[in-house]
């Protein structure tokens, strides 16, 4: 399903470069349930955003779905991640005027689909998230843990295969964290691979493999015991 060979990449500030990925050999199979740990600045969001196609990187290879990620255009970049990848992150990235329906429809609104229609699909997903009394709220309404369980329906609304989460529980107290990652595991177990960086270990114990990045390269990279 993803596949780093060699993969390293810089960001170029001035005369500045900061080489920030050194080398990554990493092979994740569909329906994986992966955790990337590491301390700031290790390159946790840099990998994710590689991996999201978000970010270019320079040496190596990154293959999604034995298509090889570099020199796509825009359009095909965007067309990966429209039908491939979900993606959650720390600050939920809701949109304000939006209500939660409103919000998870949106990845059907950019596929043209009807309004009523994709309406309708929102409401099943935040049904399955338990969050069908809550559809026509608007975000500053909802706590932290429904607003990301918002934001995980929106990732799920258009099927991906793979759910890329930067530090999804990163503003969360430790009950949501938990009970966002027992949502994860159950997302999983329909098959949906998840890449979840984190630097907190009892979120990363929730997955059943975990690669340590230190520095820009996988320090290590080991099945979980659960
Ligand atoms: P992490 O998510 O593990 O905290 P990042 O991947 O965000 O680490 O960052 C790795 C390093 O790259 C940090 O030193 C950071 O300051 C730097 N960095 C991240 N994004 C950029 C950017 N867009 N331009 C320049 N430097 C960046
Ligand atoms: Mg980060």
């Amino acid at each position: 399903m993803i596949e780093l060979k060699g993969l390293h990449k810089s960001y170029i500030t001035g005369n500045n470069k900061l080489h920030v990925l050194k080398g990554l050999d990493l092979t994740i199979e569909q329906g994986e349930l992966v955790s990337v740990m590491g301390s700031s600045g290790s390159g946790k969001s840099t990998l994710l955003n590689v991996l999201g196609i978000l970010d270019s990187y320079d040496q190596g290879h990154y293959k999604l779905n034995n298509t090889l990620m570099s020199d796509l255009s825009e359009t095909k970049a965007a067309q990966y991640r429209n039908n491939m990848l979900g993606f959650v992150f720390q600050s939920f990235n809701l949109i304000s005027f939006k209500n939660a329906m409103e919000n998870v429809a949106l990845p059907l609104y950019y596929q043209g689909v009807s309004r009523k229609k994709r309406n309708s699909i929102a409401l099943e997903y935040l049904d399955r998230m338990g969050l069908k009394d809550w559809a026509e709220h608007m975000p500053n309404e909802l706590s932290g843990g429904q607003k990301q369980r918002v934001a995980i329906a929106r990732a799920m609304i258009s099927k991906p295969k793979v759910i890329l989460a930067d530090e999804p529980t990163g503003a969360l107290d430790s009950t949501t964290s938990i009970e966002v990652m027992d949502l994860f595991r159950e997302i999983n177990k329909e098959g949906i691979t998840m890449i979840i960086v984190t630097h907190e270990k009892d979120i990363s114990e929730k997955t059943n493999r975990i690669i340590h990045l230190k520095d820009g390269i996988i320090e290590t990279d080991l099945i979980s015991k659960n």
